[in-house]
């Protein structure tokens, strides 16, 4: 597989794990009695499915604007925080065996990745908004793009998952563009955004048009 997409992969595989990690450990304090993140067995991570609810309970504790929001067990994201904390420094080689058992189970592999960048219809498109690469490519060549960041980065696309609650696991992983990545972000869903995507796609249509990056 090539350097390029392998580093790609790794990338997504190591935001995947920390995602996963947090969520699992998340739902080990919900479960436990008393706030407390307890002995976790790897068998225990490895069928490790969370309940709506625990995933919603995490997307809060994600979305809470201070740590002294209340959580659960009568205490607030702080003592989750510090639950989460405390586990992972007492726990480093666990926590490495626990990589390794979410890098086979709970994310996609590389050679499903390399299927996610090899181009069906002759070249890359973004999942959402649909446009290729080679119109990325005459958009940001004919000075149509303001994101100014994007002329040192080698590529206009990346990976989002398109639900978020389920993370990057095979048949979830998305290629699509920076902006429709930057604006979906973890509030949509696929379905959610694809109309939005469609309108942003209208835009883009309209610059090559009319060769203007549209008013200032
Ligand atoms: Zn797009």
């Amino acid at each position: 597989m090539l350097p390029f997409l392998l580093t790609r992969h790794s990338v997504v595989r190591k935001r995947s794990f920390a995602r996963h990690l947090d969520l699992f450990l998340t739902t080990s304090y919900l479960r436990s009695r008393d706030g407390s993140i307890g002995h976790i067995s790897q068998d225990e991570y490895c069928h490790f499915q969370p309940a709506a609810e625990e995933l919603a309970a995490y997307l809060r504790s994600h979305q809470a604007r201070s740590l002294s929001e209340p959580f659960a067990h009568g205490q607030t994201v702080q003592s989750l925080d510090t639950a989460i904390r405390q586990w992972r420094a007492n726990n480093p080689s666990l926590e490495a065996e626990l990589r390794a058992i979410h890098d086979q189970h709970h994310c996609i592999t590389a050679e499903e990745f390399k299927q996610l960048v090899s181009p069906q219809k002759g070249e890359l498109a973004c999942e959402y908004c649909e446009l290729t690469e080679s119109d990325f490519r005459q958009l940001i060549q004919q000075g149509l793009v303001r994101t100014k960041r994007l002329s040192t980065r080698g590529s206009s696309f990346e990976f989002d998952c398109r639900d978020p609650e389920q993370g990057y696991t095979k048949n979830n992983v998305a290629l699509c563009c920076y902006w429709c990545n930057n604006a979906k972000t973890d509030e949509f869903s696929a379905g959610e955004f694809k109309p939005v995507a469609l309108a942003l796609a209208a835009v883009w249509r309209q610059r090559l048009s009319t060769q203007s990056p549209g008013p200032q």
